[in-house]
């Protein structure tokens, strides 16, 4: 078991009376606004990979948000939030991933790919936010997911072999969670079409020696989920 980790108040909550350590599972995090949140999966390996999938993710999508595993016991998923926890080195918010998202996708996944996908669609509101695109919410989503299906393809280029197909069928078959919700998300067919189209026009480029920067491709994905008529 690690030692206690101590996560301090949101800087919002008005009094420490709100805010109390919480021990779950095999779990040790603490209660904030945002939930349940804990720094670690109190395993040594998912916290390295998660820890170097971060690191990749921060110098792909050029933000540093915190983040947090937190308990979604009410049902799996995953989000990005401008708030930010106090002592917590964040200057783009926050990161949270499920714990119980987590489980399920390391098992439905080999190595795990599930999870670095679903990262990048988080970080992906994160850059969102930051561009200050403000598209409505279906399109929001889709450009995350414009943006995830880009990281695929460099991630699996640059950082380790990644298993495209299983990532991207996992991605919108995930159960009952808001990943799957058409009014929120786009339909299935909408997401496959943006992560695809994503992860395809970097393979194109780079096949033609081309690298796109962030720029080019947050432009892009803008531009594909405005003009194409997606459900
Ligand atoms: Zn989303």
């Amino acid at each position: 078991m690690k030692p206690l980790i101590v996560i301090l108040a949101l800087s919002l909550l008005p009094a420490q009376s709100m805010f109390q350590s919480f021990k779950g599972c095999s779990l040790t995090g603490t209660i904030t606004e945002m939930g349940t949140l804990y720094r670690s999966m109190d395993d040594p390996e998912i916290d390295r990979v998660t820890l170097e999938e971060l690191r990749f993710l921060s110098a792909s999508f050029l933000v540093k948000p915190a983040f947090f595993f937190y308990d979604d016991s009410e049902g799996n998923n995953a989000y990005s939030t401008p708030q930010t926890v106090k002592d917590a080195e964040s200057v783009d918010g926050t990161v949270c991933f499920g714990v119980g998202l987590h489980r399920t996708q390391m098992k439905k996944s080999k190595g795990g790919t599930n999870i670095p996908i679903i990262l990048a669609h988080e970080f992906a509101h994160t850059v969102a936010r930051k561009y200050g695109l403000h598209l409505p919410t279906k399109q929001n989503e889709l450009f995350a997911d414009y943006l995830a299906g880009a990281y695929m393809f460099y991630r699996n280029q640059r950082f380790k072999p990644t298993d495209i197909d299983a990532a991207f069928n996992a991605f919108y078959s995930m159960g009952d969670n808001d990943f799957t919700n058409p009014d929120h998300h786009g339909t299935p067919g909408s997401r496959n079409t943006c992560i695809r189209q994503g992860f395809n026009v970097c393979q194109s480029a780079f096949k033609q020696g081309s690298v796109f920067t962030l720029n080019d491709v947050v432009q892009m994905g803008e531009s594909f989920v405005t003009t194409h008529d997606l459900e």
